[in-house]
């Protein structure tokens, strides 16, 4: 897996101070879309042991909510193996902080395909520039939900996230 960045002290994609990794790879290719150059499978740099070292000491800060998953998407075919065993590896390691994944997928596709025990959050779909609204909080465009996964898979339906 190829990834872009990862940003400290991200307030904008979940809640609470968050560590995010960008991850390369898209093929959903949103019109507006405001990251292309992570649409490249290919691009960025090699997801390697130090920048799995340096997410975690991160997440060793007390301070820190969580971590998110955005890119790119991180559950492009390329990348679902190491989002997701990040993700069961901070769910081991820090049960009580939060993993927020966003995705250009649909939570109707995801969990055909996608093992989404680790996550939290999932907000789902891709960015439609006709319902780009920048009052929107964590959400580019009004058709993404911002799903709370533990509890719409308790209910078998989508239930959304409600901030703490
Ligand atoms: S899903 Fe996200 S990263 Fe991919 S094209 Fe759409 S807005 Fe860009």
């Amino acid at each position: 897996m190829n990834y872009h960045n990862i940003t400290k002290d991200d307030m904008l994609n979940g809640e609470g101070l968050r560590v995010v990794l960008w991850t390369a790879g898209c093929t959903h290719c949103c019109e507006g879309c405001q990251n292309p150059e992570t649409w490249d499978v290919a691009g960025g740099i090699e997801f390697d042991e130090a920048a799995e070292k340096e997410l975690f000491e991160d997440l060793n800060n007390d301070y820190v909510a969580g971590i998110t998953f955005s890119g790119g998407d991180p559950l492009h075919p390329f990348n679902r193996e190491t989002v997701l065993r990040l993700a069961n590896k901070v769910k081991q390691q820090y049960p009580n902080k939060t993993v927020w994944l966003y995705t250009g997928y649909l939570w109707e596709e995801v969990i055909k395909s996608v093992d989404v025990k680790d996550i939290d959050v999932l907000v789902d779909g891709e960015f439609v520039k006709e319902l780009n609204d920048n009052n929107l909080h964590w959400i580019g465009s009004s058709n993404q939900r911002i799903i709370d996964v533990q509890k719409s898979l308790q209910e078998q339906k989508v239930v959304l996230y409600e901030s703490k």
